[in-house]
């Protein structure tokens, strides 16, 4: 196959190829896979690495001899904080650990404030009238859901690689008081990888909003998931926002889900004194305190943030090698074809695969027949809509090498499938 792009082919030279790349779909429907790159979850290999915890704590006290056994501690293990502190760059005073789920976290942040309202806010969020994010995409889905489902509007922004566009966020946010927040996925952002720059999260923190209870959810997901040697540092959220007067702006969230296990690991939460004393009452209701035998049992498998950093380049020499193999098919097949563009991810869990527009829903359903599963076409932007109709996800690491190297062969077939029917019809 050449790589002339598709678009300064004839006619005859368009029908003649969609001809081949038909015969190619149907060899690969023969094949009878049975593959799935839906969705970012560590494989198997990567669990096991963490598979000491099983037989852990050994000890059944804390540093200070509080018996983890029992309640309370409703900010989670002092040494454990200290870990999340020192991987995500901030003061063990601004951090809380929880249970499990980072998620979770952002939705008890997200129900208090419509319920009661920040330290900050004139009034319940509930009682506003409207209440708008400003959502970078792509995105996760899984934030565009969680909005929908608490009732609040999402206005997009483009994410560039550097971060949310922020010329795009200080312009929705300056004169409505209605946009209260906005989420960020600072660093290896899901899905594009991109990294958020000190420079806009300077500018992030500093901007003017109307709404005087502004937020910022920034879920540092992926802080210490790097895919490359350079094991980049976040943006001081934090200290960026206090800088320049608007300590309370940001929340930041992390979790071990992807460096644990993801069912069971421990996730944190860090935030200005107030933020923070704030959460803590709220939490207060709902809990006596979390779980702190998981807590003592991730601190004693790390010893320290070194531990962390040490376990992720275990994950980074399983995983790096999927990504290569997304890499590999993807420019193997439609490189120079004008087609497509894709994102070579120095970290985190995505790649972003933008394929010609109109055709996204057209390859995932392609895919589908030919038993290979992709994320959902349109997945990565609030209520499924995505207006280009040109945007997949994938995530490579949950498969086997094998089936990552045979899935990403046939994802590319479809690609160029689709892009053929959509340029021939
Ligand atoms: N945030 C982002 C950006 C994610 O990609 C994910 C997992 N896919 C989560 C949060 C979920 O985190 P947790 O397991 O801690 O709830």
């Amino acid at each position: 196959t050449s790589s002339t792009p598709l678009a300064d082919l004839s006619a005859d030279d368009l029908a003649a190829r969609l001809t081949t790349v038909r015969a190619d779909y149907d060899a690969l429907k023969e094949r009878g896979l049975k593959l799935d790159l839906t969705r970012g979850k560590p494989g198997a290999d990567q669990l096991d690495l963490s598979n000491a915890l099983l037989g852990l704590p050994t000890s059944y006290k804390d540093r200070a001899g509080t018996d983890v056994r029992n309640y309370g501690g409703l900010d989670g293990l002092p040494e454990l904080r200290e870990i999340f502190a020192d991987l995500l760059g901030v003061d063990v005073s601004t951090v809380v650990c929880g249970g499990n789920s980072s998620l979770t976290m952002m939705y008890q942040v997200l129900t208090a404030l419509i319920l009661k309202g920040g330290p900050d806010s004139p009034r319940p969020w509930s009682q506003e009238p409207v209440v708008k994010f400003v959502c970078p995409v792509p995105g996760y889905d899984r934030h565009f859901t969680m909005l929908a489902e608490l009732g609040i509007e999402m206005v997009t922004v483009p994410m560039t690689p550097d971060g949310p566009d922020p010329v795009a966020v200080r312009a929705l946010v300056a004169d409505d008081p209605s946009v209260k927040g906005m989420w960020i996925v600072p660093t290896y952002a899901n899905p594009t990888g991109a990294v958020c720059s000190a420079e806009v999260a300077a500018e992030l923190m500093a901007m003017p909003t109307a709404a005087p209870d502004f937020r910022i959810f920034w879920d540092n997901a992926y802080a210490v998931h790097h895919l490359t040697d350079d094991e980049i540092k976040s943006a001081d959220a934090l200290g960026l926002a206090a800088a320049s007067g608007h300590p309370n702006r940001p929340i930041m969230f992390a979790s071990t889900s992807k460096i644990t296990f993801a069912g069971a690991g421990v996730a944190a939460l860090a935030a200005s004194p107030e933020n923070r004393a704030w959460y803590l009452q709220r939490l207060g209701f709902a809990a006596i305190g979390p779980d702190k035998v998981n807590h003592l049992r991730h601190v004693e498998f790390f010893g320290d943030a070194d531990g962390v950093r040490a376990h992720m380049r275990k994950h980074r020499d399983l995983i790096a090698p999927k990504f290569a193999a997304v890499e590999d098919a993807l420019t193997g097949r439609l490189a120079g074809l004008g087609i497509a563009e894709w994102t070579v991810p120095t970290g985190g869990y995505f790649v972003n695969l933008d394929v010609l527009d109109g055709t996204a829903a057209r390859v995932v359903t392609l895919a589908k027949e030919a038993g290979i599963a992709l994320t959902p076409a349109g997945s990565a932007f609030p209520h499924s809509n995505d207006p280009n109709d040109r945007n997949i996800r994938l995530a490579p690491t949950f498969p086997v090498l094998a089936e990552v190297e045979a899935a990403m062969a046939g994802v590319a077939v479809c690609v160029e499938l689709a892009a053929l029917e959509k340029l021939t019809a």
